[in-house]
């Protein structure tokens, strides 16, 4: 059921009419009322304040002014005709200045008289003037002007035809009276008493003609709130009813193989965050619902072998499971890895990536399909449909943000009911986000590094430094270590790129020559092969220094390397350069971070530098990139449909937005699909949404 006053159509409203209306249809996408009063103030200006001349010192903030009129004067011809006129206070003169409309502002202006003037300043050589003031005459009852006044954001067109923020202004002043009784209530009664909401119909008179400062708190809470609150319900309730329909296999019993594996064969104990994760993800495989789990953890902190303990779990229980990474390098240092903590404990492990020989695949596709093999780690070729299993119960995947949706519900149909989904990743989205973009996976989150890791020590450089950066190389690799120069590769200019990753190749041998130094290069024109194999030799330490574009990016665990240099650093993501950063300080070695750029740096790039500079916090760099580029640069188009709030701020409101999430689940818990008589508003309020926007919060 909509709202019929709400849903009126604008050309209904006094002063507007149907050429205006078309053009705030076509230019603000005001349609009805509703559209108008949520056409929300971007902000408030305020009117309380009356300058002194004298103090105007800033061309920065709006300013008003109280005076005497003391003169009016013309300059200029035809285009550079201008009016100015000499406003006086007991401080002192400011120039007002007309260019336009000089015909209709100057018979309004009166020496003499006294007028209120409202501007922002213009700084012109040493003084200040003001340039297309408003103003009003003084008069002697002088009434209150409203404290706050809105300030609407308009399009060029609309602003030429007279819609301004002042015109939306004077909209909005005709619309609110007739608000009364006719803004229907959304939110339950206890909800509202709980946070003290004002009404709705309050809260949009009051957004858009604030009586005061609080008030307009009030209002700019409580249609957030609501913005959040409906936006988490919706996230919710579809994650209960894929909950309710989504069966998935029970994973009853924690065995032998893991009891075995994490008594006699685990080499360290487990952090903190490590046994909550473990523990999070055993209940949830257990609870007979699927389970769909997003593993944030930062570069380093041991996700691998909550994954492995997860796969003991299946094993145990009678079920198969895989570990899909996204290259071929990375699958075959899990599989390494894994094979040598399991041995002795009897479950059975293979490898199979693009590059398996065809009489290894018929082995495992055998295997796979007997029951005879436990895990099966590899790369997307994991995916093919030849790859069938006995009884997969579980899908790691490591670092997803290399996998598309498409290729994760592959996964899903390995099994006839899909097998327990683990997504692990080591860019951390900001709770609040992830919670919010992610709202139907479960989110588990490793905040803990293990024991006795050393802090990366950043340190930034410009290109001057470069022998400085050299010796220090060189004195790295005397002790042993293994470096790595990462240069950017941005599509768009390829070529230059390309050329300076050359360049710096060249002038790194003459400067570390054989047969002293051994170096590596991998670029992304390089065969994938060949690619593997300069890494393989790097890894394996018999080169001393891996010269590459960005390609080292993901999970590759070379311990014994113990600097990374990255080339025009500012032409990296913030996150980007923390993932390259997390390749080094992975062995027992002191390791160091060297970001190089020149001495022309952008503001956007400073704060990135000095961000890596301060800190080696995941967590705390997803944040501060969300700040730097918006939620929706960092997630793609495809979920920013989901953010499109229009008060909120997902990353700004971040408490709200935890309190509105933790109030809707608390509603479904109680009233799961919102039958009670107290909730009826909600849900009304609800389906009227998801009528509107179907898709809305279809994600994953
Ligand atoms: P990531 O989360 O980046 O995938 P890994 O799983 O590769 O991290 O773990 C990084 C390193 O830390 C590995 O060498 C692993 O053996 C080690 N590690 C994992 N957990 C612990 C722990 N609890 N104590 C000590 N070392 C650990
Ligand atoms: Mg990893």
């Amino acid at each position: 059921m909509s709202n019929s006053f709400l849903s009126t159509s604008i050309e209904y409203l006094k002063g507007v009419g149907p050429k205006r209306a078309e053009l705030m249809k076509k230019e603000l996408g005001i349609f009805t009322f509703e559209h108008l009063l949520t056409h929300y103030p971007f902000r408030y200006i305020d009117r309380s304040k009356v300058h002194k001349i004298k103090e105007v010192n800033s061309a920065e903030v709006h300013i008003q002014l109280k005076g005497k009129i003391t003169r009016i004067s013309e300059a200029g011809e035809k285009r550079s005709k201008r009016l100015i006129a000499y406003l006086q206070d007991e401080t002192g003169v400011m120039e007002l200045i007309w260019f336009k409309g000089i015909k209709w502002v100057k018979p309004k202006l009166i020496v003499g008289k006294e007028y209120i003037v409202f501007g922002k300043p213009s700084q012109f050589n040493n003084s200040f003037n003001l340039v297309h003031p408003d103003f009003e005459e003084k008069t002697t009852a002088d009434k209150p002007v409203a404290n706050l006044q809105p300030v609407y954001s308009s399009t060029e067109k609309a602003n030429a035809l007279g819609l301004n923020s002042k015109g939306i202004e004077k909209l909005t002043k005709v619309l609110s009276p007739q608000l009364r009784g006719q803004i229907p209530e959304t939110l339950s009664n206890s909800l509202i008493a709980e946070l003290k909401l004002i009404s709705r119909e309050r809260a949009y008179r009051e957004i858009h003609l604030p009586s005061n400062a609080e008030m307009l708190k009030k209002a700019i809470f409580r249609l957030k709130f609501e913005e959040f609150f409906f936006l988490q319900l919706r996230l919710l309730k579809q994650k209960v009813i894929q909950d309710q329909k989504l069966k998935g296999f029970v994973f009853e019993t924690v065995g032998e193989s893991f009891n075995t594996f994490y008594n006699t064969k685990l080499p360290f104990e487990l952090t903190n965050a490590q046994k909550r994760v473990v523990k999070e993800i055993r209940n949830s495989m257990g609870s007979g619902k699927h389970m769909n789990r997003l593993l944030q953890g930062d570069v380093g902190s041991g996700k691998t072998l909550v994954g492995l303990l997860s796969m003991l779990i299946a094993k145990d229980n009678g079920y198969q499971s895989l570990l899909m990474a996204p290259t071929e390098i990375l699958t075959i240092q899990h599989y390494q890895s894994i094979s040598k903590y399991l041995e002795g404990t009897g479950v059975t492990i293979s490898l199979l990536t693009g590059s398996s020989k065809t009489s290894e695949r018929k082995i495992i596709h055998e295997q796979l399909l007997n029951g005879e093999l436990d895990i099966l780690i590899g790369t997307h070729a994991l995916l093919e449909d030849i790859v069938q299993f006995k009884n997969l119960g579980l899908a790691i995947i490591d670092e997803q943000h290399r996998f598309g949706v498409k290729q994760r519900s592959k996964l899903w149909r390995k099994n006839t009911i899909p097998p327990h989904i683990l997504v692990m990743t080591a860019t951390p989205i900001p709770r609040t986000l992830a919670m919010t973009v992610y709202g139907d996976l479960d989110i588990s989150v490793i905040d803990e590094l293990p024991p006795g890791r050393k802090e990366i020590t950043t340190i930034h450089k410009f290109d001057k430094d470069r022998l400085y950066v050299f010796k220090f190389m060189e004195k790295q690799i005397a002790e042993g270590r293994q470096v790595y120069v990462v240069y950017p590769l941005i599509e768009e200019s390829e070529h230059l790129d390309f050329k300076d990753l050359m360049d710096g190749y060249e002038s790194m041998a003459r400067r570390f020559p054989l047969p002293k130094y051994r170096l590596s290069i991998v670029h992304g024109k390089m065969k994938a092969k060949d690619k593997e194999y300069e890494m393989q030799q790097f890894a394996k330490g018999f080169t001393h220094i891996m010269v590459a574009t960005t390609v080292i990016e993901v999970g590759v665990n070379v311990p014994n390397a113990s600097v990374m240099v990255i080339e025009s650093a500012n032409k990296f993501g913030l996150s980007q350069l923390h993932q390259l950063r997390g390749r080094v300080g992975r062995g027992s070695d002191k390791s160091y971070c060297i970001l190089m750029t020149d001495y022309k740096l952008s503001q956007t790039a400073k704060t990135r530098i000095s961000t890596m500079v301060r800190t080696n916090d995941g967590f705390e760099i997803a944040e501060e990139d969300l700040k730097l580029r918006g939620p929706g640069d960092i997630l793609g188009t495809q979920q920013s449909g989901i953010l499109d709030l229009k008060l909120g701020d997902l990353i700004k409101d971040n408490q709200l937005v935890v309190a509105a999430r933790g109030m809707a689940s608390e509603l479904l818990k109680k009233d799961p699909n919102l039958e009670l008589q107290e909730n009826y508003l909600i849900r009304q309020h609800l389906a009227e949404l998801i009528r509107r926007k179907p898709n809305w919060g279809r994600i994953s």
